[in-house]
């Protein structure tokens, strides 16, 4: 018999995904008839819009069928120009933007282009749990700036600064963040860009792709609007996937010097070229249209988060930091459990429920649990919560 091909160091290295280990026990269970409930999912419970649908649609039947430029369709990188200009603040070019297959590629895209073996990654944690992984396939290694419950997850400066090493190249930042769901203020994002103005040689690096995903009375700043000064070395990341439930279209884009912009561009027409050609028209008119149907889901999250706030508020034991975005909430267990893998591989097989252990965010205290569910599944969740921890 043939021996398996010996695979890469990086592939070696890669870690598979806890979140996709407890989905597919979640999957296997209820295939066997199990009463499985599901707080776990990372995206929408809407479909996408239909105006955006019909758009594709459309597209298609007009033969929009063919390879298109490698950095994205010219009037969707012109949209998401003067979009990026008028909405976020942020003074852009249509060469200043690349079309990406969803953030993921262009998180990926850009650690490729501006990441050097050995480089370091400023990571605050928690953290999604992509960008670790990321990070290391661009040959560099993460540094992390802890932050937990008991300080609200907020971003500590002087921690961050004291990291900063020669070989820091890479700050990200993530708000809404996810899996905290914790929203950065002006003041904060201000400070952060003197420290970044202090510090020539780092890049900043902001995921924005919870952006209209607000708790009521929170406001979205683009950390690359906040200071002219450090603007040039400012990246934005963000894509259609959570704000118009477009998760599966697999659009995103990456935004910034255009320099690096054309290097992004060269690297993806060598993987994987242009995101797919009808699926952009859609992207297309869901910029150019209105952003009612945005809010509508917006309201609809904000509901049902601040149903999941009081129920998890009201389970003794439970710390939370209430999410002020996104969709998710992200409680700290009681202190006498250490370990959330367990947890939550004990939680789906005594109590089929399946939630998100916060190892795979870099805190092993605490839970992730969605809110882009029904009221139903989050009380029936929340039921079997507390049973749960009731065993422990
Ligand atoms: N950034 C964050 C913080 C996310 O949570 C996700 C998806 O879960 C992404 C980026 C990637 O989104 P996309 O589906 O557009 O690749």
């Amino acid at each position: 018999m043939l021996s398996p091909p010996e695979l890469s160091h990086r592939a070696i290295a890669l870690k598979p995904s806890l979140t996709l280990e407890i989905s597919a026990k979640a999957k296997a269970l209820q295939a066997e008839g199990r009463d499985i409930c599901s707080l776990s999912a990372g995206e929408p419970d809407f479909n996408t819009p239909d105006f955006i649908v019909e758009a594709a649609r459309e597209a298609l039947s007009q033969g929009i069928t063919r390879y298109g430029p490698a950095a994205g369709d010219p009037e969707l990188r012109a949209a998401l120009a003067d979009k990026l200009s008028q909405e976020n603040g942020i003074a852009t070019n249509p060469e200043q933007v690349l079309i990406c297959n969803g953030g993921k590629q262009a998180i990926y895209n850009l650690f490729q282009v501006v990441l050097n073996p050995g480089d370091e990654v400023l990571l605050p944690s928690p953290y999604w749990l992509s960008y670790p992984e990321m990070a290391a396939l661009a040959g560099a290694t993460t540094v992390l700036i802890p932050s937990s419950a008991s300080d609200g997850f907020r971003l500590d400066l002087d921690a961050l600064e004291a990291r900063i090493t020669p070989k820091s190249r890479l700050l990200v930042i993530n708000s809404p963040g996810n899996p905290t769901g914790c929203v950065m203020q002006r003041q904060e994002l201000e400070a952060l860009a003197e420290l970044v103005a202090r510090h020539p040689n780092l890049l900043v690096m902001s995921d924005e792709i919870y952006e209209y995903l607000l708790a009521e009375g929170e406001q979205h700043i683009s950390f690359a609007s906040v200071s002219e000064g450090i603007k040039d070395r400012c990246f934005t990341v963000n894509g259609f996937a959570k704000g118009w439930a477009m998760t599966g279209w697999r659009l995103g884009y990456l935004a910034g010097n255009a320099t690096v912009i054309k290097a992004a561009s060269a690297l993806q027409s060598q993987s994987t070229s242009n995101v797919c050609s009808f699926a952009q028209k859609g992207a297309l008119a869901a910029i150019r249209g209105s952003r009612d149907c945005v809010t509508d889901m917006a309201c609809s999250y904000n509901l049902r988060r601040n149903f999941l706030i009081e129920g998890l508020q009201s389970i003794p034991g439970i710390t939370l930091i209430p999410p002020k975005g996104a969709f998710y909430a992200f409680p700290q267990l009681p202190e006498r459990i250490t370990d959330s893998m367990d947890f939550c591989r004990r939680a789906l097989e005594d109590e089929g429920l399946a939630v998100v252990p916060g190892v795979a965010f870099g805190d092993d205290h605490c839970i992730r649990l969605s809110c882009a569910v029904s009221h139903e599944t989050i009380t029936n969740g929340l039921e079997r919560l507390q049973r749960m921890l009731s065993k422990f």
